[in-house]
């Protein structure tokens, strides 16, 4: 019989049961918690939709149709939705409906389909940018490689300039800074070939690399293996354990890599997040449906903003 629940660390609340709120997406992937809204915003990408699901009656809506297939999204510093387009292939603000182009191109040449994204306490936004949405025809809309690689760019609000910081990952995805932000994870899902065949060649593995200067990624390592599956989303807590989606659940490594966590998910994982009003309910969604579980712990970010 195999395993459903680990919890080494006193991770999870005591009695703490995955809840599923439904969706009916297709894939859903990208989450966020929006305090003031109470809710989990949250990408439907094939079904080229935006759904929200409020904690007030436990309900899913649409929030968006023709959302030009949003990926990942995160909160910026004043609370604004910040949030990757595969279809308009660049990085845009959600301000209560309000969308905004964030930056667009590097050096004149579109990105591919920004996947994920996480913001660093100095406000830079830090995303990463496969081929998925320009190569998956229920992704986005097929294009070509323009600056011909698939790499992870910081990008500064302030100067409205951005620059690749990691080049080496064949196919960035999931991204988390560490809770001192000294370390910078990155998923590579080349396991997934864009054309959604198996890559036996591809990775699926968590890379950690050294922040220095708070914008230099250095020392590039492998952090962790996942299996079964790819690390596609994933979280850092405040503790700095690293929470990673997986075929077959939420996998949950120390920062030294060993496995101190796990909850099964009825289908395989996109993404998660953390929210709830003290910041430790986690968000799982799971192919169709957004999940739940209470949780004892929470986001780095969250921590450093709001400690
Ligand atoms: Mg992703």
């Amino acid at each position: 019989m195999t395993t459903d629940f680990i919890d080494g660390e006193d991770l999870f609340e005591e009695h703490a049961k995955l809840r599923d709120h439904g969706g009916e997406a297709i894939w859903a992937e990208g989450p966020v918690w929006i305090p003031e809204l109470r809710a989990v915003r949250f990408s439907d990408i094939p079904n080229n939709r935006i759904l929200q699901w409020t904690e007030v009656g436990d309900r899913i809506s649409v929030y968006t149709n023709d959302a030009e297939f949003t990926n990942g999204r995160t909160l910026g510093l004043s609370g604004e939705v910040i949030q990757c387009s595969h279809g308009r292939r660049r990085m845009e603000v959600d301000r209560d409906g309000d969308v905004m182009p964030l930056v667009e191109t590097w050096r004149g040449r579109r990105f591919n389909s920004p996947n994920d994204v996480v913001v660093k306490s100095d406000g830079t936004v830090w995303f990463t940018d496969p081929s998925y949405g320009i190569k998956r025809e229920t992704e986005g809309h097929p294009g070509d490689l323009e600056y011909g690689d698939h790499w992870v760019f910081r990008f500064h609000p302030g100067t409205g300039e951005g620059d690749p910081v990691i080049m080496d990952v064949e196919q960035p995805n999931g991204i988390a800074f560490s809770p001192d932000e000294s370390l910078l994870y990155v998923s590579d899902t080349s396991f997934e070939l864009p054309d959604e065949k198996p890559n036996p060649l591809g990775a699926h593995w968590i890379h950690v690399y050294d922040v220095q200067d708070g914008r230099l990624c250095k020392n590039g390592r492998i952090f962790k293996e996942i299996e079964p599956g790819i690390s596609d989303g994933l979280r850092v807590d405040e503790r700095g354990n690293v929470w990673t989606s997986a075929l077959d659940g939420v996998h949950i490594y120390s920062p030294r890599g060993r496995r101190i966590g796990f909850v099964r998910t009825p289908a395989k994982v996109g993404n998660l997040c953390f929210g709830g009003d003290d910041g430790r309910t986690l968000f799982i969604v799971a192919t169709t449906s957004l999940h739940s579980i209470r949780t004892t712990v929470r986001d780095a970010a969250q921590v450093i903003r709001t400690p």
